[in-house]
């Protein structure tokens, strides 16, 4: 897997954004599969913007299908603990998409495994959280923060 990072992270070295992206990833890819990926990390100081929107981060497929090429954005100006939260929740996204769950994310329709959910029904924005993609992004995402910090406790004490 390869791993760069972009921008400048106060509370995030380098070496912890890619160890914490390559860690998740292989939490839930196969070795195989992360072998094939690679994953830009841009820290961009304040929300990055998607759609006109402001969010703590984002995360596009940068190739076209099977997709093994990301790029993720995150508010660099977030705590430690909220930036690895994020990460573990695009690094989730980036595994829909290479495992090919989701595709075709549009305005209005999007297909989770192989099924399309219309995504003009959705009435306010609480409809996202409704959304199967976001439902696993947000379990995953506390489960991936605590084994990632399991992990550096671990490496640590040795
Ligand atoms: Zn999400």
């Amino acid at each position: 897997m390869l791993v760069r990072t972009h921008g400048i992270n106060q509370r995030l070295t380098k070496k912890e954004l890619r160890d914490a992206t390559k860690f998740m990833s292989g939490l839930l890819m196969s070795k195989r599969l992360c072998k094939n990926i690679t994953i830009h990390i841009y820290s961009v100081e304040g929300p990055p913007i998607l759609d006109g929107s402001k969010c703590k981060a984002y995360m596009i497929p940068w190739d076209s299908r099977p997709h093994r090429s990301f790029r993720i954005y995150i508010d660099s100006t977030r705590n430690k603990r909220e930036q690895l939260h994020t990460l573990g929740h695009e690094i989730t996204h980036v595994k829909q998409y290479a495992k090919g769950e989701v595709k075709d994310i549009t305005n209005v329709l999007a297909i989770w495994k192989n099924e399309e959910h219309s995504l003009e029904c959705e009435k306010d924005k609480i409809d996202y959280f409704f959304r199967p993609w976001e439902v696993e992004s947000f379990g995953y995402e506390r489960g991936l923060y605590k084994k990632y910090i399991q992990h550096v406790k671990r490496r640590n004490k040795k």
